[in-house]
């Protein structure tokens, strides 16, 4: 048994691996020359005080010791099993079918995007033609959101061993070791593509079933039963097992259920902008002026109050990041932020989003169910008449916005299709404009400096979780209504964020295999 210490160091000495090995023998009352390895497992910044420190958890070995290896990943080969449909190759459809492999069934998965290189292609011509196609962009291809997203992977889900094997088979397919023990573990876009094609090589060999650029444009229901789906181009997929795995922007397949009578729920989401801040900004207010140096990482936070009885708060902020055009049609506008594994761009951004109660669309009501599409809609056409009618996206100073005054001019900001001065505070709806300037005013006030013209508010950020629940039953995983139809992943409104989508993926993969092992 390795033996355990706490160390809370100053980050020069956190990074130096002598530093924390002399310290850890120390306090272990071991001699260097007896410890056979030392294993960081869990790593956070302390950023609380002016002196700023790194606590770290290490675990000491000695004599014939050795760290524990990855818990590895064993497939079968399924090339002659039962099949599984799969709809979508995000993280919710990859690892379903990871764990499909694992447990001896054979996936099919059906993608309507590209392969993640041709991907990169149609990703770099929203920027640089501002055309986006409807099937391959920020949100659909291979591997769904996840692959151009920042990566970030911490969770607020407590299920901690499911999450760990998440994180375990992304180091099995090339993701650094460090998110294992990190409190905020983060792989960065750079990264993801590569361990994204990974994964498919590996469900390839185990004799799995990986098609791209197939748009599922049905499912095949008959009486209550799920049968298979349909694609473009009439060609039909059949089993008794249909993972929905589509994410929240796939408003087409939401449509599809709509018609087969598959019931659907309206569920609380969030909208608002995206804040953007010189990183050298946020690291002074989070560092307390102290300089961020070569040790520390590039400052982020984290900002939630409550604000006329609905939540106002920062989402997926991105440390040296940048904000990326995430429509999924061309006439709309949608924000998101990714970051590199280095957060080394000299920008902050993070969704400032208001949370939206089914009740509060009571106007859109004539839609039932899909009501928090339907806004989701209006708001991205909002921003796209006044962006300019192009991916340019509408912008404000914050301080401009909060103040209700238009900017005469805008600063240099990281969003690659360009920006266009626009008065946010007189069309964004008069209620989400209000709890956001009244966010940002606390905002302001929490952290000295935040409230500037130096910062600038883009719109819209739209699709931070489905307002629309495809309710299963909580044990089976099945659909409430419709046998073999297993909705999982952020799409379905029981997941959100690459780890949990993952996650959600492998226990539907478990609640097949333990249907068809008692049929
Ligand atoms: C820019 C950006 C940054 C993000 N950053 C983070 C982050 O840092 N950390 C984090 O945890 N989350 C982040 N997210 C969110 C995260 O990517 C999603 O929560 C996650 O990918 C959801 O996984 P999923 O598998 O459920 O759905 P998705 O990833 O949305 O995958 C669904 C897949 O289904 C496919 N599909 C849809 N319709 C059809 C159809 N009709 N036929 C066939 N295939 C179809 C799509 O093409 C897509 O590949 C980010 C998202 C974006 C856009």
């Amino acid at each position: 048994m390795p033996k355990q210490v706490q160390l809370n160091l100053s980050p020069t000495a956190a990074a130096d691996e002598k530093a924390v090995l002399k310290i850890s023998g120390t306090l272990t009352m071991l001699a260097p020359s007896d410890i056979s390895s030392i294993r960081v497992i869990k790593r956070s910044v302390d950023a609380r005080k002016k002196n700023i420190r790194i606590n770290l958890t290490v675990d000491v070995f000695s004599g014939n010791e050795t760290p524990p290896l990855l818990n590895p990943y064993v497939p079968t080969d399924v090339s002659r099993q039962k099949e599984v449909i799969i709809v979508g190759a995000g993280p919710a459809g990859l690892f379903a079918a990871l764990r499909l492999i694992e447990l001896g069934i054979r996936p099919v998965i059906i993608e309507r995007g590209r392969d993640v290189s041709s991907r990169k292609k149609d990703i770099a011509k929203i920027s640089r033609e501002q055309v986006v196609d409807p099937d391959s962009n920020y949100c659909f291809g291979e591997g769904g959101a996840g692959t151009y997203s920042d990566g970030k992977l911490y969770t607020r889900s407590k299920k901690k061993g499911d999450n760990s094997r998440v994180l375990e088979l992304l180091c099995l397919h090339g993701a650094n070791e460090n998110i294992l023990y990190e409190a905020h573990p983060h792989l960065g876009t750079d990264k993801l593509p590569g361990i994204i094609s990974g994964i498919r090589k590996t469900i390839l060999d185990a004799g799995g079933i990986f098609l791209l650029e197939k748009k599922v444009s049905d499912l095949i229901i008959e009486g209550d039963k799920v049968k298979g789906v349909v694609t473009i181009g009439n060609e039909i997929f059949t089993s008794p097992y249909v993972i929905l795995a589509t994410g929240h922007s796939a408003r087409d397949i939401y449509e599809i259920c709509t018609r087969h009578n598959v019931t659907l729920e309206m569920k609380s989401f969030a909208v608002g902008v995206r804040v953007e801040h010189p990183q050298d900004l946020i690291d002074q207010i989070q560092y307390h002026g102290n300089p961020r140096g070569e040790y520390l990482p590039a400052a982020s936070y984290n900002l939630v109050r409550q604000i006329e009885g609905r939540g106002v708060y920062s989402f997926c902020m991105c440390p040296g990041g940048f904000i990326v055009p995430s429509a999924t049609s061309q006439e709309e506008i949608v924000v998101n932020g990714m970051s590199p594994s280095g957060r080394n761009s000299p920008y902050a951004n993070s969704g400032i989003v208001v949370e939206i109660r089914p009740e509060d669309l009571q106007k859109y009501s004539g839609y039932k169910e899909l009501a928090g599409i339907e806004f989701q809609k209006y708001l991205e056409r909002e921003a796209w008449k006044n962006g300019g009618h192009s991916q340019r996206a509408p912008a404000q100073r914050l301080a401009d916005f909060v103040a209700g005054t238009a900017s005469g001019s805008l600063p240099e900001v990281s969003y690659f299709p360009g920006v266009t001065s626009s008065p946010l505070h007189s069309w964004l709806p008069g209620t989400i404009g209000r709890k956001l300037r009244g966010g940002f005013r606390l905002f302001g006030s929490l952290m000295k400096g935040y409230l500037t013209n130096e910062a600038v508010v883009v719109a819209v950020e739209s699709r931070t979780s489905s307002p629309v629940r495809i309710p299963r039953d909580p044990i089976t995983l099945e659909h409430v209504k419709i046998t073999g139809l297993y909705p999982c992943g952020e799409g379905s409104g029981y997941a959100g964020g690459i780890v949990s989508s993952a996650v959600d993926g492998m226990r539907a993969a478990e609640a097949i295999a333990a249907k068809i092992k008692s049929a």
